[in-house]
C-alpha cells in the first residue's frame, strides 16, 4: 500500500472533476468591512469581499468587539475545559438565556459551531425516539444530513419544499410512528424560503416532531432577529429552532432551542455537546451583545434588504442572469463549473472582488454560480463597481447571457497572478 499515492490520487480527481477548492488568503479589516486584505504570490492587495455570511457586519460591530475584549481580559482566553468538567461560564448561561428568549422557547443549548449543533441534536433526538422516522429535505445542508447519518434512524427525502410529498411520506408513516421533519427556513444556495406553517400543519396533523434550521435567518428576519419563524408569528409551531452564532451574529458557534425536556436531553446525551471544550467566554460575551443589539435595532435589516434589492435590480439591468429570490441571497448563474471558478478567480485577480465560487456538490451540476450576499456595508458605488466588474467577466469569459445594448465597460486590467492550485505532485 502506497499511502502518500493514495492521497495524491484522491486530491487529483478532484482536480479532474474541476472539484479542487482555493482558499483565497484574506484578512478582514474591522472598521471597514466589507474590504479586506489579499494576499497572493508575494503580493497584497485590498479588495471588496462580495459573499461574506457576515451578513450585517456585526463581526465589526463596536459593542461586539467591546463584549469579547472585556471577556477575554476579565476571564481570559478559553473555557478551560468541557462543561462537564469546568462548568459553565456565565456568559453562556446569559447567551442560552437569550437565545431561549429570541424565539419563544423554554430553553436554548450552545454547541461549538452551527455544524456541531445540527449534527449533535438531529442525531441525539431520533436516536432516543423508537424507530423514528426522519424525514428530511432533500436540499438540507451537510451538517444536517451527517446528523440524520449518525442517528441510524430510518430516513426519507422529500422533495425541496414539496408538501404535498411530505404529507404523502407522513401518512404512510402514520400518526404512532415517531417521525422527526428537519428542513431550513431561508436554504442558502438558492435564497429560497420553506412554507413553514404549511409543514407546521402537517406536522400537527400527523404527529410529527419539526426541527428548523434557521441559520440565514436568524438576526436578520423577525421584528427582533429571530428568523423567519418569529416574521411569520410560527415559533410556537416548530418544536426546535436551531441556528448559528457565526453568520448574523458576526462570532462562532451554534445552537438549538426549545422545549426544556428536549433540550436537556440533548445536553444529557449528545456526545457531540459533550465531550468537547465549551466555546470561550469572550465569544459567548460578544454572541449575546450581538443578539441584543439586533433585537432592538431595525437599521440593520432595513439597510441588508434595501442593498440586496438594490443589487438585484442594478444586476438585472445589465442583464445579468440573477436569479429571483425573495431573501438576502443573490444567487448569478453561471451553469458550467470550469467558467464558474474563472469567473471568481478573474473577478479576484482584474477587479479586486472576491466571490467564491459554488460548484458541484454544493449546488447540482449545470447551476454552478456566484453568490453574492450584499450587507448594509455595500453601498451603492460598490454595487455600480459590481455590475460593471460582472459584466467585463461574462464577456471576457464568454459566459452567456442577455446583454443590454451598453457601451462595454473598459477598464485599465491589473496584471496580478491568480492562486495556483497547489500541484498534484
Ligand atoms: C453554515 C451553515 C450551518 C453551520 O453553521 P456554522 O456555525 O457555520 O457551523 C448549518 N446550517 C446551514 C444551513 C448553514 O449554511
Amino acid at each position: 500500500m502506497n499511502y502518500q499515492r493514495f492521497f495524491e490520487d484522491a486530491i487529483d480527481q478532484l482536480h479532474a472533476e474541476r472539484r479542487y477548492r482555493v482558499f483565497a488568503d484574506l484578512e478582514r479589516i474591522a472598521g471597514r468591512f466589507p474590504r479586506a486584505v489579499w494576499r497572493a504570490n508575494g503580493r497584497t492587495e485590498e479588495i471588496t469581499v462580495w459573499c461574506s455570511n457576515d451578513y450585517l457586519g456585526m463581526g465589526q460591530h463596536p459593542d461586539v468587539i467591546a463584549a469579547m475584549q472585556q471577556a477575554a481580559g476579565g476571564m481570559g482566553s478559553g473555557a478551560g475545559g468541557t462543561r462537564n468538567i469546568s462548568g459553565t461560564n456565565h456568559p453562556l448561561v446569559e447567551l442560552e438565556d437569550e437565545l431561549a428568549g429570541l424565539h419563544g422557547k423554554e430553553a436554548g443549548l450552545v454547541f461549538t459551531s452551527g455544524f456541531v449543533s445540527n449534527e449533535a441534536s438531529i442525531s441525539t433526538i431520533a436516536r432516543l425516539l423508537p424507530n423514528c422516522l426522519i424525514i428530511s429535505d432533500e436540499l438540507n445542508h451537510a451538517s444536517m444530513i451527517e446528523g440524520v447519518r449518525r442517528s441510524g434512524a430510518e430516513k426519507k427525502i422529500f422533495r425541496h419544499n414539496d408538501v404535498a410529498h411530505l404529507e404523502s411520506i407522513l401518512q404512510a408513516a402514520g400518526r404512532e410512528r415517531a417521525k422527526l421533519v428537519v428542513f431550513e427556513s431561508v436554504y442558502s444556495m438558492d435564497g429560497d424560503i420553506a412554507p413553514i406553517a404549511a409543514i407546521a400543519d402537517l406536522a400537527e396533523k400527523y404527529n410529527a416532531m419539526t426541527y428548523i434550521d434557521e441559520v440565514h435567518a436568524v438576526g436578520m428576519y423577525g421584528p427582533h432577529g429571530g428568523g423567519i419563524t418569529e416574521r411569520e408569528g410560527l415559533a410556537d409551531r416548530i418544536d426546535i429552532i436551531e441556528g448559528t452564532l457565526a453568520k448574523a451574529f458576526g462570532t462562532l458557534g451554534g445552537y438549538i432551542t426549545g422545549k426544556r425536556s428536549v433540550i436537556d436531553a440533548v445536553r444529557s446525551y449528545a456526545p457531540g455537546f459533550i465531550f468537547t471544550t465549551a466555546l470561550p467566554p469572550a465569544i459567548a460575551a460578544a454572541a449575546t451583545a450581538a443578539i441584543r443589539h439586533l433585537k432592538t435595532s431595525q437599521a440593520e435589516r432595513d439597510a441588508q434588504q434595501r442593498q440586496a434589492a438594490a443589487t438585484k435590480k442594478v444586476l438585472a439591468e445589465a442583464g445579468l442572469p440573477v436569479m429571483e429570490t425573495p431573501t438576502h441571497i443573490v444567487p448569478v448563474l453561471v451553469g458550467d463549473p470550469e467558467l464558474c471558478k474563472m469567473a471568481s478567480d478573474r473577478l479576484l485577480g482584474v477587479h479586486g472582488i472576491y466571490i467564491q465560487p459554488i460548484n458541484y456538490p454544493t449546488v447540482p451540476r449545470g447551476t454552478e454560480r456566484l453568490r453574492i450576499t450584499p450587507t448594509p456595508f455595500h453601498s451603492d458605488q460598490l454595487i455600480v463597481e459590481l455590475q460593471a466588474a460582472l459584466v467585463e467577466t461574462w464577456n471576457a469569459l464568454g459566459i452567456p447571457y442577455k446583454a443590454k445594448e451598453q457601451t462595454p465597460v473598459t477598464r485599465t486590467e491589473r496584471v496580478i497572478p491568480l492562486v495556483a492550485p497547489a500541484s498534484g505532485g
